[in-house]
């Protein structure tokens, strides 16, 4: 099997007689084992997995050893297909040594075992300092190309295709390195010579095994150049007419990395402890909170700057002519006031409201946007730490420099600042959190998800025992609702589905047709649709991987699933208790 990686053969259901294959294949098998069952190539101690799998009709991919003549035990993918009407199987065969080895590692480091041809969106990047090579992968599954080169005919392409030469050797000496994280924006593709039209952005992290930089793994991804004009429509936020996140965050960049617009200030303003208002006033309080607090800042900032919503709860300001920074203190010190103001404690069928604000300035304070949204963003998360309802404006002196706050925040700062990444590239940030050997425990991980992947909740159940063991999101309901939660999980309805890799529910309405009870208790805690994903932990406890919809429907996209299942993957890696 040396020249092709993906094979595909027919094979009979029952005696697994080879019925039809490709070239390479009869090559491997030769003429001494051509009257051989596909049985017997695989090695003995996996034989009784492959007659597992074919009898429960298995539908994932899984690994299985085929023998060479020379007794060399070859690892492979399997995926079988029923061949409708017909007694036999199709089964592909994929090399694992062909596809990637530095996938193949990264599967045992992420537990990741089956699935792994498509999980990837974008394609895939890969630097070996061993080997000075770095290989760019496209497609998936059997699809898959790779196209390998040495680090300086990687230097040389990029070269050709980078305006700035600067941007090109920060890059490759960042490889060299093994930084963290890389990032470079080219003109053209790296992968084709003749794709005048498309762009690639290269981000990726170097990934380490003892402390010892074994390799570098990022995306490679094509972007489309937005261009603005101010005749264009601007995205609003439908809740509270502000801007909305993407477009905020694209302005502000726009201003600061591009325009250099000068004494300018960022501001993040979040409104404290709304999760207690949704809980006690409901969701409908909370959206006119929102609004309420949208329509303040909006009209507190005027013609004197941006304003937009970045989050649930959260918003983004940017001041025009900060000079001195007192004019931004005195409307934020307003916008503090006003809200709680408008909302005083004590007020009987009322929530009582609060803000916390961070800001930082540019060009006094930062050097780009990235830097002064971490800023903002630590100013912010010290003023929630120092009790809430108030603003911090960041100083220097007092709080430290970016790099000593990037050195200590470093497990709290954000994933996706710029709003503008691929769901891959999140799914790398948090892969490479979740196998830095730093800690990073499973509510940061659950949390970082949600922000992120826009999932309503997330619930880890333990599947034999029935009962919750994290949960984050919305509306977290209350210990007796949780309870309730032992009947569905442990109904039959339910166990049977977690035979299957997944059960994607768009309406659980559908659940009611066959099971009215697991409905009304689903129902009963607000879940509208939901996906549930099993999974084993690093001790093997059963558990289960829930995403759902509360309160509001969401019909899942199929594309993510790809992104949760790789989730469960990573819970996997985890002992949970
Ligand atoms: P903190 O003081 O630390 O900010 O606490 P918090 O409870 O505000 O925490 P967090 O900011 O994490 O919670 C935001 C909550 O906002 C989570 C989610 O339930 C809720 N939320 C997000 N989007 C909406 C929305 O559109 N409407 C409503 N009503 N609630 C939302
Ligand atoms: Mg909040």
């Amino acid at each position: 099997m040396e020249k092709s990686k993906k094979h595909k053969l027919v094979v009979n259901k029952e005696k697994y007689t080879v019925l039809s294959a490709d070239t390479d294949f009869y090559k491997f098998v030769d003429d001494s084992r051509l009257y051989y069952s596909f049985e017997r190539l695989i090695c003995e101690e996996d034989r009784k997995k492959f007659t597992d799998n074919v009898a429960a009709g298995f539908t994932g991919w899984f690994v299985v050893h085929l023998e060479a003549l020379d007794g060399a035990k070859i690892p492979c993918y399997l995926l079988m297909e029923e061949i409708p009407a017909s007694d036999n199987l199709e089964l592909v065969v994929l090399d694992i040594a062909m596809i990637s080895d530095s996938e193949w590692e990264m599967s045992k480091q992420c537990r990741i075992n089956d699935t792994i041809n498509s999980l990837y969106a974008d394609d895939m990047f890969f630097y070996y300092p061993a080997r000075n090579e770095v290989e760019i992968s496209t497609g998936t599954g059997a699809n898959r190309y790779v196209q390998t080169m040495t680090l300086e005919q990687l230097q040389q392409k990029l070269e050709n295709l980078a305006e700035d030469k600067n941007t090109v050797s920060d890059f490759i000496g960042g490889l060299r390195s093994g930084s963290r994280y890389l990032f470079i924006k080219l003109n053209g593709s790296i992968k084709t010579t003749e794709s005048e039209m498309k762009h690639s952005i290269i981000k990726c992290s170097g990934f380490y095994e003892r402390g010892v930089h074994t390799m570098t793994v990022g995306y490679l991804h094509e972007y489309m150049e937005r261009t603005y004009s101010d005749t264009r429509k601007i995205e609003i936020d439908s809740l509270t007419g502000l801007i909305a996140k993407g477009e905020i965050t694209n302005m502000v960049i726009r201003t600061i990395d591009m325009e250099k617009r000068q004494n300018v200030s960022l501001a993040i303003v979040d409104i404290d402890h709304f999760k207690r208002v949704n809980d006690e006033f409901g969701h409908m309080t909370g959206d006119t909170v929102i609004q309420q607090v949208a329509t303040i800042i909006s009209e507190e900032v005027g013609n004197e700057g941006l304003a937009g919503r970045i989050g649930g709860d959260e918003f983004m300001i940017l001041f025009y002519n900060a000079y001195d920074l007192e004019n931004s203190r005195e409307r934020l010190r307003s916008i503090k006031n006003t809200v709680s103001a408008r909302y005083p404690a004590d007020v009987p069928g009322q929530p009582a409201i609060t803000l916390s604000i961070g800001c930082a300035a540019y060009p006094k304070d930062a050097s780009n946007y990235e830097e002064l949204f971490a800023l903002a963003d630590f100013a912010l998360y010290r003023a929630k730490e120092k009790g809430r309802n108030r603003y911090i404006i960041y100083n220097k002196e007092k709080h430290g420099t970016i790099t000593e706050i990037k050195k200590t925040t470093n497990t709290t700062t954000r994933i996706n600042t710029r709003g503008d990444m691929s769901m891959g590239e999140i799914m790398c940030v948090i892969m490479d959190r979740a196998f830095s050997g730093k800690v990073y425990p499973v509510e940061r991980l659950l949390d970082d998800y949600i922000e992120n992947f826009e999932v309503p909740r997330i619930s880890v159940y333990d599947r034999k025992a029935g009962h919750v063991l994290y949960m984050a999101g919305q509306q977290v309901p209350s210990d007796a609702l949780i309870a309730r939660t032992e009947q569905y999980i442990l109904s039959e309805y339910w166990q049977k589905r977690y035979a299957n890799p997944q059960t994607v529910i768009n309406d659980i309405t559908t659940v009611a047709e066959e099971d009215e009870r697991v409905y009304v208790q689903m129902k009963a805690q607000g879940v509208l649709s939901c996906i549930h994903i099993p999974f084993q932990d690093r001790n093997g406890r059963d558990c289960v991987l829930a995403l759902e919809a509360v309160n509001k429907k969401i019909a899942w996209n199929m594309e993510k699933v790809h992104y949760f299942r790789l989730m469960a993957k990573i819970l996997s890696g985890y002992v949970l208790v």
